[in-house]
Parts: structure tokens; C-alpha cells; sequence
């Protein structure tokens, strides 16, 4: 199969970078298709599965990490696991398009590491730990006890920035939606 390109968006939750995706994948010149991943989570609000995830209960996710079908999994927050499928990617590249991934630091690094021809990582910085939060409460689908986790994750996160391949400032949300589309057709010319 001939090998499609990989877009990584990673960051801390509440930094912006499911907006990007999102305007990212209405670009239509870039052939970008969105990396469904597998959760164990609930579906939250509006979300479809197949859609924003695969939502799958924990003994059928814990049965496709035996079967080796991820490319990468992990325990995101206690007691919700979250995966990369190699059907996903495979199922993009079979139609000849790139793949873009909207995964955490940990996740989008090690794609990385395993493609590192193919993928452009992209660490997407919030503006401030204190935004951040605010952009989390904004949202309304958490808890007090989920934000706050949250949050405590986030901070851990912002030390991974400098292994990147590139760092997008989400500080202006118009300035940010320029510069990912100038990073990703740089990298996929
Ligand atoms: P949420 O529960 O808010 O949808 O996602 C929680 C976190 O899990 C986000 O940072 C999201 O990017 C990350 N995530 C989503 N899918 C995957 C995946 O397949 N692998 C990894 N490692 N993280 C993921």
C-alpha cells in the first residue's frame, strides 16, 4: 500500500486543538482524513460513534490491544483508555489520502517515533494554564473532579512541547488557523 502522509495535533485538553482539526479537514486541497480513535469512555453531549470515536466497552478494548490492533493505546485518564487503530490509518492511505490525528502528547509523539518520515507532529500551545481552564468550564461537559484532572494533566504536558516538530501558538484563534495551514502544506509539498 503506498504510504499517505500523518498529521499529529497534540496538546493539552482545552488548548484549542479540535478547532484546528476541524478547520484543518475543511481544507480540501491538503486530502486530510480524521483518525477515528477507540475509546472505552461514554459518549459525551452530541457525539456519534464512528464519527468522534469508536466507543467501545472496556473488555472489547482490552480484547483489540490483545489482538494488537492498535498502533498505540493508553490510559489517558483513570479508567478511560483511548487508542489509535491500525484499520484507521490503513483505511485512509487504501483511498490515498493523509491522516490527521487529534490524540494527547504522549500518543502523538509515539506515532511519531514510528513514522517519523511520514508524520509531522504539531504541538498546539494554549495561551496560559489559567486559559486553558476557562476553555475547559466553557465547555460545560465535565465535572468539577474531571477538570480538575484535567488541568493537573495539562500542566504535566506543556514540558513535551520542545519535542515537536513544530510549536502553534493558540493564542488568537485566526492567527492560529493561518499558521497550521501554512505548517501542514510546507510539510505535505
Ligand atoms: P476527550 O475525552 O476530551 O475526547 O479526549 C481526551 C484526550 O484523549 C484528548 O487529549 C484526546 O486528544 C486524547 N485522545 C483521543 N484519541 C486518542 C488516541 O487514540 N490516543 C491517545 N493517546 N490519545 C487520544
Amino acid at each position: 500500500m503506498k504510504k499517505g502522509k500523518l498529521i499529529i495535533l497534540s496538546a493539552p485538553s482545552g488548548s484549542g486543538k479540535t478547532t484546528l482539526v476541524h478547520h484543518l479537514l475543511k481544507q480540501n486541497d491538503l486530502n486530510l482524513s480524521f483518525s477515528i480513535s477507540a475509546t472505552s469512555r461514554e459518549a459525551r453531549g452530541s457525539e456519534k460513534d464512528g464519527e468522534d470515536y469508536y466507543f467501545m466497552n472496556e473488555v472489547n478494548f482490552d480484547k483489540a490491544v490483545s489482538n494488537d490492533d492498535f498502533i498505540e493505546w493508553e490510559e489517558v485518564y483513570k479508567g478511560n483508555k483511548y487508542g489509535t487503530l491500525r484499520s484507521e490509518v490503513e483505511r485512509i492511505w487504501a483511498k490515498g489520502g493523509n491522516v490527521i490525528f487529534d490524540i494527547d502528547v504522549v500518543g502523538g509523539l509515539n506515532i511519531k517515533k514510528q513514522f517519523p518520515k511520514e508524520a509531522l507532529a504539531i504541538f498546539v500551545k494554549p495561551p496560559s494554564l489559567e486559559v486553558m481552564e476557562q476553555r475547559l468550564r466553557a465547555r460545560k461537559t465535565d465535572t468539577e473532579e474531571k477538570i480538575q484532572e484535567r488541568v493537573a494533566k495539562s500542566s504535566r504536558e506543556m514540558d513535551y512541547a520542545c519535542s515537536f516538530d513544530a510549536i502553534l501558538i493558540n493564542d488568537n484563534l485566526d492567527i492560529a488557523k493561518g499558521d497550521v495551514i501554512n505548517m501542514v502544506n510546507d510539510f505535505l509539498k
